[in-house]
């Protein structure tokens, strides 16, 4: 996704601004990242350039565990919401 996008981006739950960690980036490109929101906690990881903004009840834990793993972060799968464990 372009950064230009960025600052039209706001949690889907809440309408909060996220906050944006970027794992992978070409030019004004994002390939790989992760939203976080201050409010809810929840996460919304950005994969292939992609943000993944969708409701919870569409959304796998099991398939987002091993990307998250890949950037080191852990999911809080104790919370029926997409939240992870916070980094010690
Ligand atoms: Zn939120």
């Amino acid at each position: 996704m372009k950064t230009s996008l960025l600052e039209k981006l706001c949690c889907p739950q809440d309408k909060s601004d996220l906050h944006l960690e970027v794992f992978n980036q070409e030019g004004d490109d994002i390939r790989e990242g992760m939203f976080t929101c201050p409010n809810c906690n929840r996460y919304y990881p950005i994969v292939y350039g992609v943000p993944i903004m969708t409701p919870d009840e569409y959304r796998q834990k099991a398939l987002e565990e091993p990307l998250l793993k890949k950037w080191g972060l852990q999911l809080n799968d104790k919370e029926k919401r997409f939240m992870l464990v916070e980094k010690a």
